[in-house]
């Protein structure tokens, strides 16, 4: 499942491709993913040229000079691929340039979505209007207020997305590892000073992710080059009974309905 920073790398990599120049042709090939396609989505896009990209929490966006922004989500299995050869069933819609390169929306299991929102209008579409902070641009202080006599568990609430924007269950587990945090402990229990350890723990595991998949993105110049996943390492996700590095096993409980990987030593 795609997490931030691989829509981070994915913005990047369109980038190369989209930026400055003119979508000639827009075709999707079906009616939806987990929503319908705007209905006159080719009409708002074609013709327009692409003035920037960027990314809000696991939305990317593509604004366009006619003041709109196409906003996608890749949900648990989309990706984008550059200049593909042919176009396979999993392949929904499709941006042609006046550069004759192209890039196409992949969703085999269709839970992304794609939107045309007003760019002036964007911060009070639905899904971006609660919007926490990035989870780079999180500030101590804010944040230890904010959850203040919340009982919930830390890790519960660092997963909602007004507290948050965008931050997975993997970088959650990492960042409370990094900070020696335990998942289970009341949000509103940790103190200023731990708060301060977590907020660089979880920009770090960000910006370390979005470095490890930027620099796979040569790879992407070449026909059918796929963007949105690449292999990372961890030092607690997804490593039950393995050793942390302090050589305690890893343990995993499940909070929420997902599972959270942690060090009993390590986290307190
Ligand atoms: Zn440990």
């Amino acid at each position: 499942m795609p997490e931030l920073p691989e829509v981070e790398t994915t913005v990047r990599g369109l980038e190369k491709v989209l930026l400055g120049r003119r979508i000639e042709r827009v075709e999707a090939r079906r009616a939806d993913l987990r929503r319908s396609f705007p209905h006159d989505l080719g009409q708002r896009l074609t013709g327009s040229r692409v003035a920037g990209l960027g990314r809000r929490g696991k939305y990317g966006l593509i604004d366009t000079d006619r003041g709109d922004t196409l906003v996608f989500h890749l949900g648990m299995s989309g990706k984008w691929r550059l200049d593909p050869a042919e176009l396979g069933p999993h392949d929904h819609l499709l941006l042609a340039t006046d550069e004759r390169r192209s890039v196409v929306l992949n969703d085999p299991r269709r839970f992304g979505s794609v939107d045309l929102i007003e760019t002036a209008k964007l911060d009070q579409w639905g899904p971006l209007s609660a919007m926490g902070p990035e989870p780079t641009e999180l500030d101590a202080a804010q944040l230890h207020s904010k959850l203040r006599g919340r009982s919930a568990p830390i890790k519960a609430l660092l997963l909602d997305q007004r507290v948050a924007a965008g931050l997975g269950n993997i970088y959650v587990c990492e960042a409370l590892h990094r900070a020696k945090i335990h998942p289970r402990r009341a949000a509103g229990r940790i103190s200023l000073a731990a708060i301060k350890r977590l907020v660089p723990a979880i920009r770090d595991v960000i910006e370390e992710a979005i470095a490890a998949g930027g620099s796979t993105l040569r790879d992407y110049a070449r026909p059918d080059g796929e963007l949105g996943y690449f292999s990372k390492r961890f030092a607690v996700y997804d490593r039950e009974g393995k050793g942390c590095a302090c050589g305690s096993p890893v343990r995993r409980i499940v909070q929420g309905g997902r599972s959270t990987f942690y060090c009993a030593r390590c986290q307190h």
